[in-house]
């Protein structure tokens, strides 16, 4: 079966939520049924079956001060607890969408993470590095590179992507190689510690998602490329399957390159999650 388990209601950013509210407001809201139906329909239009929506954690007023940043405090608008509630109403309504959050990295509030996560209802995790302390990894207004050499973001990059991992918060890390967004791919000095971190991450446990977001970007590449999956499998790290949509037109938009490159990679199963509780499925493709 195939599954897409990362995916947003909204657009990011305050302007940017206000141009698409039209879209959504003739549905009853990003938290309807009736929206949320909206991504179901696409996914099956794409051989999909089941969905997860991974709202972003700094949406929610709850985590406002999480972060000393102006976008963080800015986005921190929304109640977490109707959020979960919507997507509880949807499953009730039957439709196959499970309860997730993207939640993010950051290594001084694991506290805060945990007691997020304990008192809710989730389905799926994921774990996402956007953040090196102050500096963002993908924000296209302030690209890390710009102002800091590859060497050192990428570096710092893999010392959180493997501290997320281990600190056992999360059932899946988001778009493992984030860095090369726009366009500045891993150098050497990453690349040599590639193998180190996939046994690093191997030995947690934790999934990795196959993301075709990446093909939207600037870098035009699946997040893992397909030779880093190929480590990542023979590594024994499971897999799952990610649009990171922000509008039901992107749900399992670029799939047949994903799952190419998950079949090519040696996968016969992706993991599915109900309950935080993993199984491995066989991944089906078209045809
Ligand atoms: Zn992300
Ligand atoms: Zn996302």
């Amino acid at each position: 079966m195939l599954l897409d388990y990362h995916m947003h209601l909204q657009p990011d950013g305050v302007e940017y939520r206000e141009r698409q509210e039209g879209t959504w407001g003739a549905h009853g809201g990003p938290l309807s049924v009736d929206w949320m139906a909206r991504y179901v329909e696409r996914a099956r239009s794409r051989a999909i079956t089941e969905i997860a929506i991974t709202e972003h954690v700094y949406r929610f007023a709850e985590v406002r001060d999480w972060h000393d940043d102006a976008f963080w405090r800015e986005e921190a608008t929304a109640d977490a607890d109707a959020y979960v509630q919507a997507v509880l109403d949807a499953k009730a309504a039957g439709l196959p969408v499970l309860l997730g959050v993207e939640m993010d990295w950051l290594p001084h509030r694991q506290e805060e993470i945990a007691r997020f996560l304990e008192g809710r209802p989730f389905d799926v995790v994921l774990g996402s590095v956007h953040w090196l302390g102050a500096l963002p990894v993908d924000n296209p207004g302030m690209p890390p590179m710009a102002t800091n050499p590859p060497d050192e973001v990428w570096g710092r990059y893999l010392d959180e992507l493997v501290a997320a991992a281990r600190s056992g918060l999360y059932d899946v890390l988001a778009h493992p190689d984030l860095p090369k967004v726009f366009g500045h791919h891993a150098p050497p000095s990453a690349v040599e510690r590639f193998d180190e971190v996939i046994a690093a991450i191997a030995a947690t446990g934790v999934a990795i998602e196959c993301s075709s977001a990446g093909l939207r970007k600037p870098v035009r590449e699946l997040y893992p490329e397909p030779s880093l999956l190929q480590r990542f499998r023979a590594a024994g790290v499971p897999v799952t399957l990610a649009s990171d949509a922000h509008r039901p037109e992107e749900v399992g938009e670029g799939f047949p390159t994903a799952v190419a490159a998950i079949r090519g990679a040696g996968y016969e199963t992706l993991t599915r999650f109900s309950g935080r509780v993993q199984e491995q499925v066989p991944v089906v493709s078209w045809g």
